[in-house]
């Protein structure tokens, strides 16, 4: 387990940690993103796309389970599954074609489906800190997690 803790002091600064992963990022990586919200995680996962090359605009996939967008180095599959309601329909999506396949997974709200998260995966978490000013975020990037470790 690698884990490494970032800080960040404005949107753009935690944008510009999402590019870099982005930028990194092997096929078949699988990420799990946590945070409340308005922690960052759509600032975090636009630097993402950018990073791989995505030019299209990246919301939160708030209507479908996963988002695909293909035009980057690598497919980018962006999912949030807080309004699934039963487990099955990860099956009925098809969700080990993307999880195992060739593109980078970014996963919101993967608690709700910790059973079906690959072991080796990359869990990264968002968090405010109040005391240090409204504009700052920590951000932890932990590698190789044990499903059940996110929330
Ligand atoms: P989420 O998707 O987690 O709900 P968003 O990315 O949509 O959150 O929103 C984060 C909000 O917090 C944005 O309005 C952004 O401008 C603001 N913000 C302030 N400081 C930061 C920071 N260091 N990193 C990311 N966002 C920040
Ligand atoms: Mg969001």
């Amino acid at each position: 387990m690698k884990e490494k803790i970032y800080e960040t002091f404005s949107p753009g600064q935690t944008h510009a940690l999402g590019k870099k992963i982005g930028e990194d990022a092997a096929a078949g990586m699988v990420c799990t993103l946590t945070g409340d919200l308005g922690a960052g995680k759509t600032v975090f996962t636009q630097g993402v796309a950018e990073g791989l090359g995505i030019k299209e605009p990246v919301s939160s996939p708030t209507f479908t389970i996963v988002q695909i967008y293909e035009e980057g180095r690598m497919p980018f599959y962006h999912f949030d599954v807080y309004r699934i309601a039963d487990i099955a329909e990860m099956d009925e999506i098809g969700y080990e074609d993307y999880f195992y396949g060739n593109g980078l997974c970014m996963i919101e709200w993967a608690g709700l489906i910790a059973e079906l998260l690959p072991k080796h995966r990359c869990d990264i978490r968002i968090e405010k800190n109040p005391e240090k000013g409204s504009d700052y975020r920590k951000i932890t990037i932990r590698e190789s997690g044990e499903a059940g470790d996110v929330s």
